[in-house]
């Protein structure tokens, strides 16, 4: 099966965050890291009145799998679990948050799984990343992502130079 990845964090040093993550998501067994898109920084969203977060860092792979996709969410929690939380006094909260964008075009509706994610056509920092690395898709009930794409603008989004992802 051809799936698709979220990454994001908005730990001190993110970049280096989704760095490591590449290297858990590398070594998940019976997969292949297919295709890794630029990074991309965004803008956290918070309310108007809550304090100012950093910036996340966001990105997209492509990996062929053979595991189910429930054997790829508890592959994915555990390099979140191992790689992902720091816990200090002032950060308590998970700071790398990996999630299965798109499962072949298998549509998935369990309590602990929802495939496409349910996110998916609201954020920018997954739209844009997404498309950079599979510009000819279709999402299940949405339509081609070309048209998803053209429909999502940038705000607060930034698209990195390649050699910012080795920040
Ligand atoms: P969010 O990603 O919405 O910021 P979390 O990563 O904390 O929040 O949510 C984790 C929970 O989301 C997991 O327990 C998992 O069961 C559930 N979940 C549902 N659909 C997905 C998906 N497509 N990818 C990853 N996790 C998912
Ligand atoms: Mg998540």
């Amino acid at each position: 099966m051809i799936t698709y990845i979220g990454l994001g964090s908005n730990l001190y040093q993110p970049a280096q965050q989704l760095k490591m993550a590449l290297e858990g998501i590398a070594r998940i067994p019976q997969s292949e890291l297919l295709k890794v898109s630029s990074f991309y920084q965004s803008k956290a969203l918070t309310l108007a009145d809550s304090k100012a977060q950093n910036d996340y860092i966001n990105a997209v792979v492509m990996l062929q799998t053979d595991l189910t996709a429930i054997q790829l969410l508890s592959e994915l929690q555990a390099i979140e679990d191992q790689q992902g939380r720091i816990r200090t006094e002032k950060w308590s909260a998970r700071t790398l948050d990996l999630d299965i964008l798109l499962f072949g075009e298998q549509i998935i509706a369990t309590n602990s799984l929802q495939v496409p994610h349910t996110q998916l056509a609201f954020r920018n920092f997954v739209i844009h990343p997404l498309f950079e690395i599979a510009g000819d898709i279709n999402i299940p009930g949405q339509g081609a992502l070309a048209t998803l794409a053209g429909q999502t603008d940038w705000s607060g989004l930034n698209k990195l130079q390649r050699d910012c992802s080795h920040a």
